[in-house]
């Protein structure tokens, strides 16, 4: 059997750029650049609740970077070091191996170093630290919106949280329509280059985590304003569209979490400058409402009639 050190070695120390002491002593040193605040998020994952056992390791080590990597985004923050905190029942040197690939890959594409973490034995659990840096002053908090600004979304929703109801056997996906849902639940892109491009564009952001209204229903409470959206308006992939005569699918676009897109607020006179943003990045950026001075969260739909809505989003103890 090897030990936790073998497994540290082996899996888990690669040589960390932008970091003066990575793996292997007590503790890593970081240099934080001149006139940058330190940005840093947790986010943890359990098997069982948040991936299924039998899922495939490397979509597991990439979906357990990506979102943190999510939050960075949200916050506008540039991604540089992770922690990798990790329990495993058993020293599976193959699921072990599979699960740094995938998060190495995606370590890699964003330029992230893991500097360090903890490795024990217990019921599959990974905790992910991750840190990076933003210019001082300038992080996207829930709190800015003001009314007036347009709520904008990137990419599409829903299509995450159709893929696990196909899983769970709530909804059942044509094959090629699961064949590019999965992916978007067991491997997020997260919005990193959208939420450095926000800064001083964006009033507010947030990444979409537990579902569009509850997480808009986090930047409304912290901004204290409310919002009108038009729920038409909000964008589905082509593969969710041929499911929206079903309730589970519409649930999914409007209160679906894991997609891991953004959610932000800007002044309506930046609408060009977004649109222009949204093609450089080849993202979609789409705007679904406007904040509003008055409190609470009114839907609409095209036709301005009022849509009811009695679902919030995911919470754990709810
Ligand atoms: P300590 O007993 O001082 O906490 P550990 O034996 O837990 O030290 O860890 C030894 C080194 O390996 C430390 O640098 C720690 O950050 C690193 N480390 C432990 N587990 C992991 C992991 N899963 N991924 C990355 N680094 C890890
Ligand atoms: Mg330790």
């Amino acid at each position: 059997m090897p030990s936790e050190f073998d497994l540290i070695a082996k899996f888990f120390t690669r040589p960390a750029k932008r970091t003066v002491l990575g793996v292997g002593d007590d503790a890593a040193l970081v240099r934080v650049s001149e006139g940058k605040e330190l940005v840093v998020a947790a986010d943890m994952l359990l098997a069982g609740r948040h991936f299924f056992h039998e899922d495939d390791a490397a979509g597991v080590g990439h979906k357990s970077l990506a979102v943190n990597l999510s939050d960075m985004a949200a916050m506008g923050a540039t991604p540089r070091w992770v922690l990798l905190s990790i329990a495993l029942p058993e020293a599976d040197e193959r699921w072990i191996g599979n699960f740094a690939q995938g998060l190495f890959a995606l370590a890699d594409a964003h330029g992230v170093a893991l500097i360090g973490g903890d490795t024990t034995k217990g019921a599959l659990t990974i905790a992910v630290t991750i840190m990076g840096e933003v210019e001082r002053g300038q992080a996207l908090r829930r709190g800015g919106a003001k009314p007036g600004d347009d709520i904008w979304v990137s990419g599409t929703l829903g299509d995450a949280a159709l893929a696990l109801a196909h899983l769970k056997r709530g909804i059942s996906l044509a094959p090629h329509d699961a064949a590019v849902l999965l992916p978007r639940l067991h491997t997020p892109a997260p919005r990193v280059k959208l939420g450095q491009k926000l800064l001083g564009l964006a009033h507010s952001a947030i990444d979409i985590s537990d579902g569009l209204l509850a997480d808009l229903g986090h930047v409304l409470e912290a901004s204290k304003v409310g919002a009108e959206i038009d729920v038409d308006a909000v964008p589905v992939s082509a593969a969710v569209r041929g499911y929206l005569e079903h309730a589970a699918a519409r649930e999914a676009v409007l209160a679906g979490g894991d997609d891991y897109e953004l959610c932000f607020t800007a002044a309506p006179k930046r609408h060009t400058e977004i649109e222009a943003l949204s093609r450089r990045l080849k993202l979609n950026l789409t705007r679904v409402g406007h904040i509003t001075r008055k409190k609470g969260l009114a839907l609409h739909d095209a036709q301005g009639r009022p849509v009811t809505w009695e679902h919030k989003g995911f919470d754990h103890f709810a």
